[in-house]
């Protein structure tokens, strides 16, 4: 029988480990790859159709892909040089087209590089577009969709999303501590075009000088908050945030925007301010290095469609034989098949683990302790539908609320029985979704 309570129980989630070890890393940026790989898969929704051909030469920030939909982004050359071709490289979302650029070392700027004009939402909104900027928490959805709801005049909140609740990565806090005043100036932005009332900057309270930071830098601007979150896993999830942020609780099926409120990742706010300034789409990415396989963690800026092998070999190359890398945090993030791939918008880390860190310790029979139950931030009973799938069971697995589940990992993590639950969460979901539902 589903014993679904609540949607979000805030409170709950898992008591990770931060291991934060690259907090006080200033970003570096890493000099220009000699070929770049970029994807025209870089965001939920349609890819972008790549518009140059072998032997175009190309400047920082031409367009090389146009939006494929409503629901895709533009992509722009990070660098200058020469494309050596369009070719298909495998990515955890399947096979992509990539535009291959031989770089020249020049990094010439585009002509078509220049301050946008905006003078209301619909031309903000226009220019976000142009830009490329999709959430760059990981999430990878068009900003410039999100910032256009059908029910804008029912929003009055912009959400900051400053959590950064995933082991290791620090990418969000060096935004805060770098480019502050970049986060503050792309929110007014965005409070001023979409006619907002409020803005709420969520972090975690282990970084109590981001906190100290924002707090000071938002001193006295009308509508400001800084929310200090509990340092409890997942706070970075879209609806724990709203809820911690503003007690508000988005329903099942709805997005942010039913509750009065846009969720925008603090890079993503950050990005916006300096777009407006100086019109350079989105072309670099800071990504986070780390893991005991790697020589030297750092934060480092990147060319977006650098191979993950170069940002490496930065960082001082292996320290050890690689067991995995993982794109993202070990919660959430994925594993990759290998250190070719490039580097795409969303990505915020990446993690190389030796091979006794990557594997994974056996599971044992489960002991019914509901660890698993306590820990979901969505109220789920992962027990009892890793039992109705073993049956087949798709009206329970509705009533159960399956679909809900955000992959978070929780479960997985305070398991005793060391039992993946999460992959039988998604293997659930995934059953549910074929069975039409
Ligand atoms: S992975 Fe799904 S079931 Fe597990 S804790 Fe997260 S939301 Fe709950
Ligand atoms: S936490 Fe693990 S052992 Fe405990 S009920 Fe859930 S799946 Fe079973």
């Amino acid at each position: 029988m589903a014993v679904f309570k609540k949607l979000v129980r805030s409170a709950e989630g898992a008591h990770v480990p931060h291991y934060k070890n690259t907090e006080n890393c200033e970003t570096v940026k890493m000099p220009v790859p000699k070929r770049v790989f970029v994807s025209m898969s870089q965001h939920i929704g349609a890819p972008a159709k790549a518009c140059v051909k072998k032997g175009d030469v190309v400047a920082v920030g031409d367009v090389i892909g146009t939006a494929g939909g409503f629901i895709s982004a533009p992509v722009h050359s990070p660098v200058s040089g020469k494309v050596f071709g369009l070719d298909e490289i495998r990515l955890s979302n399947g096979k992509v087209q990539v535009v291959v650029i031989d770089t020249d070392g020049l990094q010439t700027v585009s002509e078509n590089v220049k301050a946008p004009e905006v003078t209301d939402h619909a031309s903000f909104v226009q220019a976000i577009k142009d830009s490329g900027l999709v959430g760059l928490g990981g999430a990878g959805f068009p900003t410039g969709v999100k910032l256009a709801p059908q029910n804008l005049d029912e929003v009055d909140t912009l959400v900051i999303n400053a959590a950064e609740c995933e082991p290791f990565i620090t990418a969000d806090y060096r935004e805060m501590m770098e480019c502050g005043e970049d986060v503050v100036e792309g929110a007014k932005l965005v409070k001023q075009y979409l006619n907002l009332s409020k803005v709420i900057i969520g972090i975690e309270a282990n970084k109590p000088q981001a906190i100290a930071k924002m707090t000071e830098l938002t001193k006295g601007l009308e509508g400001f908050v800084v929310s200090t979150l509990p340092s409890v896993y997942p706070q970075g999830a879209e609806k724990v945030l709203i809820e911690q942020t503003t007690g508000k609780e988005v329903p099942k099926g709805a997005l942010p925007a039913a509750v009065g409120c846009i969720v925008m990742n603090v890079a993503s706010v950050g990005f916006v301010a300096r777009y407006m300034k100086t019109g350079m789409p989105l072309v670099t990415k800071r990504v986070t290095v780390d893991g005991d396989a790697v020589a030297e963690a750092k934060n480092v800026e990147v060319v977006i469609g650098t191979p993950i092998k170069d940002i490496i070999e930065f960082c001082g190359g292996y320290s050890q034989e690689a067991g995995k890398i993982i794109s993202g945090g070990p919660m959430m993030g994925q594993a990759l098949t290998g250190d070719d791939i490039p580097v795409v918008k969303q990505n915020n880390a990446f993690l190389v683990f030796g091979k006794e860190k990557a594997t994974l310790p056996d599971a044992t029979a489960c002991i019914r302790c509901a660890r698993c139950v306590s820990a979901c931030p969505m109220g789920l009973a992962p027990v009892e539908i890793a039992l109705s799938l073993e049956v087949k069971d798709v009206e329970e697995l509705k009533a159960l609320h399956t679909d809900l589940c955000m992959e978070c990992g929780s479960c997985s993590f305070v398991c005793p029985a060391k039992r993946p639950v999460a992959q039988t969460m998604k293997e659930a979901k995934d059953f549910l979704r074929k069975a039409g539902n």
